[in-house]
């Protein structure tokens, strides 16, 4: 009757989904400011003013019919072109408004890669502890998944991707700064990846795709992001404006194929089929408006920085164990036993809802996403201070 795989996948809501409806059920029950919901990635801090005043702006001056009428498939000719002229001024590397590819945020520009790329037997390489959806998009495009764990610190273990890239691997997935661990790769690391990708894309004859998933770009708390594309030709950029701009709910970004790779122009072919086939066409009209006027802006990262600081030095405090957070909103923290569901199911007698390790291809950890208020944060710790006092008992 139905394709199973899809029913399936359809059933099994994403462990961060299921916490965050369990956290709205549970507020109709005891009230919103009793439940400490840590589980999504949902932006609290408002969109910056020149969306606001952009959106007014193009309400009054373009005609209703073209604003909200359909793009090109690849997007608004104007909006192309200024995220090429802005990739060349931001990070001095070339980019071509033809191969810009206007899409519905990361998640879209994720998938059409992986279909445009993906030919019968491709490897994907995914570096763990990764957003959980990597193993979605790459099995639903045909591909496999492989992969490579991080490091301690949880950044590249260069041993472990050698390890795992292949004669069969069509491309490497990376996302910095990082969902679920908030790490933010730095240059010489990016350096050595790309000369690892290199000698592999030799050894293999053909070249090895590099997928940056970039949503957190500009969300660093002082660390620099390397652009990547400027370390090693064969880049994809899937860049999002959802948690950059607070507009995840509008479902707006980008897909950039660097004019470096090899055979750029059938990529970008590819790319559109790919888009046509899973009907990613004509990315939201007024939006992609609104952020080619953005572009380069971002939310305040004050409350987002304010809210790491706060938990980081409170849990620390209180006993748990974790790296400080370099960029995005996670807080990813070793859980006290080795259960990690079990550890947040602890957590949830406290209202406490927090995200196991697993889903995201680890065991032992819990992601904490900071992206709320700092309310809830400071009326959440003694909470916290009770469950990290269970386990000194
Ligand atoms: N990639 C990562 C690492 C993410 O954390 C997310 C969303 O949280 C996405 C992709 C999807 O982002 P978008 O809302 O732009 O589709």
């Amino acid at each position: 009757m139905v394709n199973e795989n899809m029913k399936k996948l359809g059933q099994e809501r994403s462990a961060i989904r299921e916490i965050f409806e369990y956290g709205n059920a549970r507020a109709n029950e005891i009230g919103r400011e009793n439940v400490f919901d840590f589980s999504l990635g949902n932006p609290n801090v408002p969109a910056p003013d020149c969306v606001r005043e952009e959106i007014e702006k193009l309400l009054v001056k373009v005609p209703a019919q073209r604003l909200h009428g359909y793009t090109s498939a690849a997007g608004a000719p104007e909006v192309r072109n200024a995220v090429a002229d802005y990739i060349r001024a931001a990070f001095g590397v070339s980019a071509r408004a033809d191969l810009i590819y206007m899409t519905c945020g990361a998640a879209a520009s994720l998938s059409i890669v992986l279909h445009a790329l993906c030919e019968e037997g491709d490897e994907f390489v995914i570096v763990t502890p990764c957003f959980p959806e990597y193993r979605v998009f790459i099995e639903a495009a045909g591909g496999r998944v492989t992969e490579a764990r991080a490091n301690e610190a949880f950044h590249l273990d260069l041993a472990a991707l050698d390890r795992a890239v292949g004669t069969r691997t069509k491309g490497v997935l990376i996302n910095s700064p990082n969902n679920p661990t908030g790490v933010v790769y730095g240059e010489e690391e990016i350096c050595a990846l790309a000369e690892l990708l290199k000698r592999k894309s030799a050894e293999k004859g053909a070249p090895v795709v590099l997928i940056a998933d970039e949503p957190y770009r500009e969300l660093t708390y002082g660390a620099r992001v390397p652009y990547l594309p400027k370390y090693y030709a064969d880049t994809i950029v899937c860049y999002s404006f959802s948690k950059s701009l607070s507009l995840a709910g509008e479902r707006i970004g980008y897909i950039s194929v660097s004019p470096a790779c090899a055979g750029a122009e059938d990529l970008f072919a590819a790319v559109c089929g790919a888009g046509r086939s899973l009907g990613y066409v004509c990315a939201p009209a007024l939006f992609q408006r609104v952020c080619a006027a953005c572009l380069g802006k971002s939310s305040s990262l004050r409350a987002y920085e304010e809210n790491r600081d706060l938990l980081y030095n409170a849990l620390t405090e209180y006993g748990f164990s974790c790296i400080r957070p370099d960029g995005a909103f996670y807080l990813f923290i070793k859980s006290p036993e080795e259960d990690a569901a079990a550890f947040c199911a602890r957590a949830k007698a406290y209202e406490l809802l927090l995200v196991p390790s697993d889903s995201f291809g680890i065991k032992g950890y819990v992601r904490i996403s900071y992206c709320v208020s700092k309310q809830m944060i400071e009326r959440a710790l003694p909470a916290f201070l009770k469950l990290a006092n269970e386990y000194k008992k």
